[in-house]
């Protein structure tokens, strides 16, 4: 399934129709069991996942989103800083899907967006100066794929319904919207820190991680929620999602949507600051304890230029 519909904002390698579609054109397209190449495309992947994709993954096997990171992801770069984009990881040692089954698709009704909407290539394009974010589609025709040949005409909109794309696509709206600004904010916002990529990839894909963050002292010491938001962060898995689309346009961009508790930037700039220190003076001890001008004279030192 290489170049599945890549979804957030590189064009899809491969052989793409070189024509723009809209939610309105028609495509003649039909995937159905029973195809001749049924299952072609899942035997030699290359699928991004979105922050949708691992949570219905990592829900559908029973697992925390850091097992499931762990085991079934592979992580590339989203951009030339480094922002971190995951991938399915392929069966040990070959191309094909780890979730791939005789009868078919192993998690058919959690599939990843990408495995939805092939063979349609989507694409986000930000316009220049805006925050809005334009979808348009292509078709990916690869040889395999007999999908082409079958008679059935559909329109892109119908597709999308079909394949139960809406929903993955509502769920990471506002995270592919954050993807687009950060990649085209050059140098107005500056070189992003290692932190923010951190912060990134746990927001995104990590949200176990991210819950038991918004648990935590420092988080709460620092943000001032209603208790009741807190309790539905701690149960519902995708209200947790939103909050982390928000958390990060407010750590990466700015914007306060959140609100702090009274002093809590300042103390926690003093905490950091008092970190500082210390890392600074154990290093200065740990140098000390190394450094020969300050060792104590041996035997022979003190000896010399009298002897
Ligand atoms: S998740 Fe399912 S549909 Fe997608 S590549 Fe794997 S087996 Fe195929
Ligand atoms: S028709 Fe295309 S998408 Fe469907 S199983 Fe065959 S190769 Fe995969």
């Amino acid at each position: 399934m290489s170049d599945i519909g890549k979804l957030v904002q590189d064009p899809p390698k491969g052989p793409i129709e070189p024509v723009r579609l809209g939610l309105d054109d028609v495509i003649q397209f039909h995937c159905r069991p029973g195809i001749a190449c049924w299952n072609a495309c899942c035997r030699s992947i290359d699928i991004q996942l979105t922050p949708y994709d691992v949570l219905r993954l990592s829900r559908r096997l029973g697992i925390p989103t850091w097992r499931f990171l762990a085991e079934h992801a592979v992580q590339f770069d989203l951009d030339p800083h480094g922002m971190p984009g995951i991938k399915l990881k392929p069966v040990e040692g070959g191309t094909e899907c780890r979730f791939l089954r005789e009868e078919g698709c192993g998690v058919y009704e959690d599939r990843p967006a990408a495995c939805r909407y092939y063979a349609l290539g989507a694409m986000g394009l930000r316009r220049m100066g805006t925050s809005e974010v334009e979808d348009i589609y292509f078709l990916v025709k690869e040889p395999h794929c007999l999908g082409h040949k079958e008679p059935r005409r559909i329109t892109i909109r119908e597709y999308r319904r079909e394949q139960g794309v809406e929903k993955y696509d509502d769920m990471n709206r506002e995270w592919r919207e954050i993807v687009l600004k950060k990649r085209s904010s050059g140098p107005t916002i500056g070189a992003p820190s290692e932190r923010s990529f951190d912060l990134f990839f746990m927001a995104s894909y990590d949200l176990d991680s991210f819950r038991l963050f918004t648990q935590s002292e420092g988080f709460r010491e620092m943000f001032d929620l209603p208790e009741a938001e807190l309790k539905r962060l701690e149960e519902d898995d995708e209200a947790l999602l939103a909050f982390a689309m928000r958390f990060l346009k407010q750590v990466l961009f700015g914007e306060q949507t959140i609100p702090l508790r009274p002093g809590a930037r300042e103390r926690r700039l003093a905490r950091r600051k008092d970190k500082i220190e210390q890392r600074l003076k154990a290093e200065a001890a740990r140098r000390e304890a190394h450094d020969p001008r300050y060792d104590e004279p041996g035997e022979d030192e003190g000896k010399g230029k009298s002897d």
